[in-house]
């Protein structure tokens, strides 16, 4: 079975009853080169342990199959099950789980479904519940490689250098843990049904440490997060509203830390924000 022909996915899907859910993302992809060349874009060998999050028909699944020791897939929408069962008989390397990707302790499900394997992720993630998704899978930092497609928007803002208008503070969380490199886009007449936005593929690689030291890693998303809630206000205003300092405490940290204190919190790379977040840290220890 061609599992990216329109005509055979439809007819396979309305055979198990399948009706597509909005709101659980599902647009599936009807174009032979896109799942390829996700699957391509992974670097996976017989040493790779894969998981994948919404596997849908099972296209990119069996991509993945082909090129890695094994693959685990986890699927909310139970309707699924049966069009799975079909799709992926014979791929004995294959684990489909039922379930919600944001309810998994994801450490215990590498450790316990791809012992032994370089741990990677590669999806075609649904893009309602992109960001949180992302989230869980960077935070426990058991992932060598993540290689997603998501909407080009959220893409561009994941990859963006300090200054540039995407700039923002889910990016800095981004790229704190991993580089990031934005792969290629793919139109919406790759899907069915077709979304309304254009989708892009990224590669995130995991760093062996973080870009810059910082005293306080905590304090400095803290930072970065009141910085970039109030993008129109200089950093000294976003500071002490959105951390309740005082303006004589943010203003002494920024400039200790060599900036002006009518810097904007969007012109400042991640080394810019964690030599304010350690001058702050100092002042607010030595407060105690
Ligand atoms: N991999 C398929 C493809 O490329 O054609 C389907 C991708 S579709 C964009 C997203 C898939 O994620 C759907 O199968 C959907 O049911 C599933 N999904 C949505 N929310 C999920 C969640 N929280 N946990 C696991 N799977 C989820």
């Amino acid at each position: 079975m061609n599992l990216t022909n329109y005509d055979e996915i439809r007819a396979l899907l309305s055979r198990h009853g399948f009706r597509f859910s909005k709101s659980l993302g599902q647009n599936f992809l009807t174009a032979d080169w896109v799942p390829r060349q996700i699957a391509e874009s992974a670097e996976l060998d017989e040493q790779t342990g894969v998981l994948e999050i919404g596997p849908g028909v099972g296209c990119l699944t069996v991509q993945l199959s082909e090129r890695a020791g094994k693959v685990l897939s986890v699927e909310l929408d139970k309707s699924l099950m049966p069009v799975l069962a079909e799709t992926l008989r014979g791929h004995e390397n294959v684990e489909v789980l039922f379930g919600d990707i944001l309810k998994q302790d994801i450490s215990a499900l590498v450790a316990e479904s791809l012992p032994g394997l370089r741990p990677v992720v590669c999806a075609n993630l649904p893009y309602n519940v992109t960001t949180p998704v992302l989230t869980a899978l960077i935070r426990p930092g058991c992932f060598e490689t993540i290689t997603v497609m998501i909407q080009r928007e959220v893409a561009r803002r994941i990859c963006a250098p300090a200054g540039s208008p995407d700039y923002g503070a889910f990016g800095i969380f981004v790229q704190w843990h991993m580089e990031t490199e934005l792969l290629f886009e793919v139109p919406p007449n790759c899907f069915v049904p077709q979304p309304k936005v254009t989708s892009a593929v990224i590669r995130l690689k995991k760093r062996e440490k973080p870009p810059v030291e910082t005293r306080n890693e905590k304090l400095l998303f803290a930072v970065v997060r009141a910085a970039f809630n109030q993008r129109r206000k200089t950093l000294t205003n976003g500071l002490c509203s959105g951390l309740n300092l005082s303006r004589e405490q943010v203003e002494n940290a920024i400039k200790n830390a060599g900036f002006d204190t009518k810097i904007r919190g969007e012109t400042l790379d991640v080394g810019g924000f964690a030599k304010i977040t350690d001058e702050l840290d100092k002042i607010l220890s030595a407060d105690l």
